[in-house]
């Protein structure tokens, strides 16, 4: 599960945690990036983030942090980190890459996004106010790998695309850094050992 993480909040947790459990994963990697592509500066450098997500995780088996696109450095691509994760571990196991149903809807603007399905599947999960849709070009691609069932993706190490309902959670790392600004509290809706961090860091009261 790829993101920017500025900062990880529950809504990352409790899906990656709930996506574990639906597709009986080995490990659900949390994969913070280096520069972002699509979106502005992070307001957290990338060793706060990093530390944020190691909190986050601690003591919850089956999560996992994966710092390689923050040591890769340079513009982080989904493509170069699965291709990656597939030549490590061989062509046998199924890998999936977990994306939220906004990501989604701009998936034909990521580098090389048609390669995404050579490496691995993707799981999209619907996320409050952003119902899964995308472009024709996104729609032509994906119409024969919709899957309905996580058994689907034992069935080959890559190349199906899941769609899962999980407990829907309207948090977003946006809405925490505003509430920052604004000088208010972004209790419970980050894990308390995160909230410790944000404070102690003093983070996101000059930028959102
Ligand atoms: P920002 O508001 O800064 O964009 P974010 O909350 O969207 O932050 P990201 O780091 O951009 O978090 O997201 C990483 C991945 O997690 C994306 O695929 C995104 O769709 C997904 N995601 C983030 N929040 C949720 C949520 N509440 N429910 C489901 N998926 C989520
Ligand atoms: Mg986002």
């Amino acid at each position: 599960m790829g993101g920017t993480f500025d900062p990880v909040h529950v809504g990352h947790l409790r899906t990656a945690l709930e996506v574990r459990d639906a597709v009986g994963a080995d490990e659900i990697a949390l994969i913070p990036c280096a520069t972002p592509v699509h979106r502005a500066i992070p307001g957290a450098s990338e060793a706060q983030r990093l530390d944020m997500l190691a909190a986050a995780i601690e003591g919850e088996p089956g999560l996992a942090v994966d710092n390689r696109e923050l040591e890769r450095s340079g513009r982080s691509y989904t493509v170069d980190t699965l291709a990656q994760i597939r030549a490590e571990l061989g062509a046998v196991p199924a890998i999936a890459f977990v994306m939220g149903a906004d990501a989604f809807s701009k998936l034909d603007s990521w580098h090389e996004w048609q390669e995404l399905c050579r490496y691995g599947h993707l799981i999209v999960i619907e996320r409050p106010g952003w119902p899964v849709k995308c472009s024709e070009t996104v729609t032509s691609y994906c119409a024969a790998r919709w899957v309905n069932k996580p058994e689907a993706l034992r069935i080959q190490p890559a190349g199906v695309i899941l769609r899962l309902s999980l407990t829907p959670l309207a948090i977003s790392s946006t809405q925490i850094r505003h509430l920052r600004q604004q000088n208010r509290s972004v209790r419970y809706l980050v894990p308390d050992s995160v909230n410790h961090k944000i404070i102690q860091y003093n983070l996101y009261r000059d930028s959102a």
